[in-house]
């Protein structure tokens, strides 16, 4: 008998026909004599429906509100759920995140965990309950409702399944595991048996939203066993994220190919090439709390130079008004900006004792033709910004060009 976390994503729980389901595969579990805590998603589409009623009606949502709107989505579906499993004879409690009392920074719409508490779980599953609770969600110290960000679910699954030291945190959604790329853009790709955490968290990082980022950090801090299954099919063993010692000798040198399209570009022209001067730049967007992602600033020639960053698209017309002061104040000659950038990336812990990955992708996309624009790259992974449309066949080339859809025996 093992303590499971299960938590099922949006697609998995879209309408009741599908929670019965959910219910029907929770049932199975618990007839083995399991106990289960189930972490739940809004209905696919919910939260996206809920942050446009907000933007209705205040164009700029209050953090703190729009986390009391938003939190909604996921209160429905523990509630059916829990339903859904006392039809089938079960008996099952739902909680919201501040019921449970899952504890975060104050830090609205992308809160972080600071501490769960699990007396309330135990008591109910000693008593062979299960408990059913939502995701993405918690409180903070002031007694504040908070959300986790976009995919949080996945985190508060993972940290319950750290909290309750349980044996598996089994992430259940429309895919039947983690793939070498999305595949509804390669159809090719192939499902992996495994992937280290390491690579995980990479391609998570680069845009693989399988998983969202910070449940794969969690599982790795707390070594939480994880793994990606599908809640539409009944066979089959997913995706288990593993550490690096557990994977055989003869791994692949490239994983998978992570892309996101969500990139935007500047480029401050003809600063002075002077110490201090990507400080200046880059100091008011950090403030600004923006991402800034790669980094390229190209060796003077007279006295100047050109200075260029990437941040999230979303994030474009605040960076903008913020370079157009500095590009002033540096003494810039103009600032040139690009919201249609991509980024791809090629993953692999094999890249350690490998050489030539990079010359390999640089070749295959300048044979289509795809222009580099920006590279960056770290133990195990090389990313490089494209225009976006070329990103599908970006990613399409490098799959073929890099074996991934060849089964490897
Ligand atoms: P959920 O609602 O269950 O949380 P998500 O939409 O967040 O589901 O994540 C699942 C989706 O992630 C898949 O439908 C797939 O399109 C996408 N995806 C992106 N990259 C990958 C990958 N490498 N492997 C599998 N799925 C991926
Ligand atoms: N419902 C939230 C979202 O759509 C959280 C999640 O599904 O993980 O982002
Ligand atoms: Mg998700």
């Amino acid at each position: 008998m093992a303590l499971i976390v299960q938590k099922y994503g949006g697609t998995s729980v879209g309408n009741p026909e599908r929670i019965k389901n959910v219910a029907k595969r929770v049932a199975k579990w618990h007839a083995q004599g399991h106990k289960l805590v189930i972490v739940l998603s809004a209905m696919s589409g919910e939260t996206n429906r809920l942050i446009a009623l907000a933007k209705e009606v205040q164009s700029t949502p209050d953090p703190r509100e729009l986390d009391v709107v938003v939190s909604t989505g996921e209160q429905v579906t523990i509630g059916l759920l829990s339903m859904a499993l006392m039809e089938l004879g079960i008996s099952a409690r739902s909680y919201t995140g501040p019921q449970v009392r899952i504890l975060t920074d104050s830090s609205f719409t992308k809160a972080r965990i600071l501490k769960i508490d699990e007396d309330r779980m135990r008591r109910d599953l000693d008593e062979g309950c299960v408990v059913v609770v939502a995701g993405f969600q918690g409180v903070d110290d002031a007694g504040n409702i908070t959300t986790l960000g976009r995919g949080g679910s996945d985190t508060t699954g993972v940290a319950l399944a750290a909290a309750l030291r349980a044996d598996e945190c089994q992430i259940y959604t429309d895919v039947d595991g983690v793939y070498t790329t999305d595949p509804r853009i390669v159809p090719e790709a192939r499902k992996l048996d495994r992937i280290t955490f390491e690579e995980m968290l990479e391609m998570a990082s680069l845009g693989s939203k399988v998983l969202q980022i910070r449940s794969v950090e969690f599982a790795g801090k707390y070594k939480v066993k994880l793994r990606v299954l599908s809640s539409f099919k009944d066979e089959g063993e997913g995706t288990l994220i593993t550490f690096e010692d557990d994977i055989k000798m003869e791994q692949p040198i490239i994983s998978g190919i992570a892309f996101n399209r969500d990139e935007a570009k500047f480029t401050v022209v003809g600063v002075p090439d002077r110490p201090g001067i990507a400080y200046q730049i880059l100091g008011p967007i950090a403030e600004a709390n923006i991402d800034v992602d790669m980094i390229i600033q190209n060796v003077a020639s007279d006295g100047t130079t050109d200075f260029s960053f990437t941040i999230p698209r979303g994030e474009y017309d605040r960076s903008k008004a913020i370079l157009e002061s500095v590009c002033q104040h540096v003494g810039a000659r103009e600032i040139r900006g690009d919201r249609t950038m991509a980024k791809v990336s090629v993953v692999g812990v094999g890249m350690r004792s490998h050489v030539g990955i990079a010359s390999r992708m640089f070749r295959t996309l300048a044979e289509e033709g795809i222009n580099i624009q920006m590279i960056s790259t770290s133990e195990i992974k090389i990313s490089v910004a494209i225009e976006e449309k070329y990103l599908e066949l970006a990613v399409r080339v490098l799959h073929k060009a890099f074996d991934l859809d060849e089964v490897v025996a």
